[in-house]
């Protein structure tokens, strides 16, 4: 999550304009208020012994996405690939127990397009390390 440290507000802003005012994940619009500050490499995801990141490298702008509270509640304290993987799998598997869902299925109100989440970041170009 994003309330380990104070992110400085020339950071904040410049978070903000990395994409299009829009939430680095799923691409909704995005006002500056309601912003979250996403680190992509997570701060507690990062107790690998290979390589710990130092704080600066953690609050560095290209460790930073602006994200929605949805996305950056989802991602949670995983990293980018888990979170990716979390949406095709865990989030369907869910929803797909619930009886509302496979009788909106049925119906043909919802249609299911499973595969590969692109998040909005990626599509735009918005270069992380
Ligand atoms: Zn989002």
């Amino acid at each position: 999550m994003s309330t380990h440290k104070k992110i400085p507000k020339k950071t904040r802003l410049a978070v903000y304009e990395k994409c299009n005012h829009r939430c680095a994940y799923c691409g909704c619009d995005l006002k500056y208020e309601d912003m979250q500050v996403d680190h992509i490499k997570s701060v507690y995801a990062n107790n690998d012994a290979s390589h710990t990141m130092t704080e600066e490298e953690m609050y560095s702008e290209k460790n930073l996405l602006p994200a929605c509270r949805q996305c950056n509640f989802y991602k949670s304290y995983g990293n980018l690939e888990s979170f990716r993987e979390a949406l095709t799998s865990t989030l369907m598997r869910n929803l797909q127990k619930t009886f509302q869902y496979r009788l909106a299925i049925k119906y043909g109100l919802i249609q299911e397009h499973i595969e590969p989440v692109q998040f909005y970041f990626e599509k735009i170009g918005v270069k992380i390390d």
